[in-house]
């Protein structure tokens, strides 16, 4: 891995802030990245990973956090993107000293960070954090598991992609193929079935979790998983791994929408997004439908209102059909146009907020 140039990248890239902590009592180390505060203050999890460099903990924390501001942005959430790793294994460092000298950390930057779960972080973590800051969301009690919120999301830019490419977005019109049925595939085919959908093939690596599925819906087809892709259906609904939508699957789609829960499901994001919209597959960007976690947590800053997050939940529809327009008229491909998206509320925002106001 080529070495970083910590200061050419944050200038290319608008990072913010980057911060290096180390504590003596636990061995706790790790970075903090704040990418972009305009909308708000950085928002984005905690992860724990036994990272095999240095720099490449710092590549993962910057790449996240950058993420993470153009997820709350498209959200239209009033937050910025950060993020933090915390380097180890996941296994042995913890404990609630190791976790409350972290929350001494994301409370010294007094607000321009809120931190919350994510890889091998759990809601127990996130108490003891909650001891030394109340800059940390996702509390037990609070906004609670995130995952069919996400699916719920997930539904709505389904039918948003529906309603963009057939003009109409009933549900059971439609066939799908769900690629993992784990936290959050299991819900969207609840939605899916709910809402009439009869034809739903479904594939997992996890017994487990196809049992479950096939228990509570006993109407699932379930396929190969090597066959998902090529499954003669009107939609690929991705909810399992990352990369999935690379050269060697995306000629064999059928669907002509793919929208589904998976993070970073393009491999490479330009090149394959290019390749799905030159093979006339309608892709609904993953960070624009998957937002529903960071919807969810949001409302926890403002006071937690079940309604008022399936409220901002069902704005995802007509939110990816906008993003699907601004594509089609600059002829860009629809991962690129989310960013567009993205970017130009920023923008517009920071320019809005130029002027002297005393509040
Ligand atoms: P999960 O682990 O609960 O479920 C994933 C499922 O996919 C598991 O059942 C697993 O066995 C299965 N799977 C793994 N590899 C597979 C393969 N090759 N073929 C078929 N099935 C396979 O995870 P989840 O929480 O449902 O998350 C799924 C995706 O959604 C991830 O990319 C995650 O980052 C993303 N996401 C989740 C949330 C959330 O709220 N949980 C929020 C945003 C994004």
């Amino acid at each position: 891995m080529s070495k970083i140039k910590l200061f050419e990248e944050m200038k290319k890239y608008g990072f913010e802030q980057v911060v290096h902590f180390y504590d003596k009592a636990t061995g706790l180390k790790g970075i903090i990245v704040i990418h972009d505060t305009t909308l708000g203050p950085a928002l984005g999890g905690s992860r724990i990973w036994n990272y095999e460099s240095e720099e490449e903990a710092l590549i993962d924390c910057l790449r996240l956090a950058r993420g993470m501001t153009y997820k709350s942005s498209a959200a239209g959430l009033n937050l910025g993107g950060g993020k933090a790793v915390i380097i180890g294994d996941a296994t042995k460092v913890k404990s609630e000293a190791f976790f409350r000298a972290f929350g001494r950390y994301v409370q010294s930057l007094n607000g321009r960070y809120i931190t919350a779960e994510d890889v091998n972080t759990t809601t127990e973590d996130m108490a003891y954090i909650n001891m030394e800051t109340n800059h940390v969301v996702g509390l037990a009690g609070k906004s609670g598991n995130p995952s069919p919120i996400t699916a719920l999301g997930t539904f709505y830019a389904l039918k948003g992609a529906l309603e963009y490419k057939h003009k109409s977005d009933d549900v059971s019109k439609y066939s799908y193929a769900v690629q993992g049925v784990g936290e959050t595939g299991s819900n969207l085919v609840r939605y899916l079935i709910e809402e009439g959908a009869k034809d739903v093939r479904v594939c997992d690596i996890n017994k487990k979790n196809l049992d479950k599925i096939k228990t509570e819906f006993p109407q699932v087809k379930v396929v190969n998983p090597d066959s998902i892709y090529s499954q003669d259906v009107d939609v690929f609904v991705p909810c399992a791994l990352g990369g999935v939508l690379n050269d060697k699957t995306i000629p064999t789609i059928k669907a002509g929408i793919i929208c589904g829960t998976s993070n970073n499901v393009l491999l490479e994001e330009n090149r394959h997004g290019d390749m799905i919209k030159e093979r006339g597959i309608l892709y609904a960007p993953d960070f624009v439908v998957n937002a529903g976690g960071v919807i969810n947590v949001y409302h926890e800053i403002h006071g937690y209102n079940r309604d008022n997050v399936i409220a901002d939940i069902k704005l995802i529809r007509n939110r990816v059909i906008e993003i699907f327009k601004i594509a089609d008229a600059q002829n860009i491909n629809t991962q690129q146009a989310a960013k567009v998206f993205a970017e130009n509320r920023i923008k517009l925002i920071k320019e809005v907020r130029s002027n002297f106001i005393n509040r």
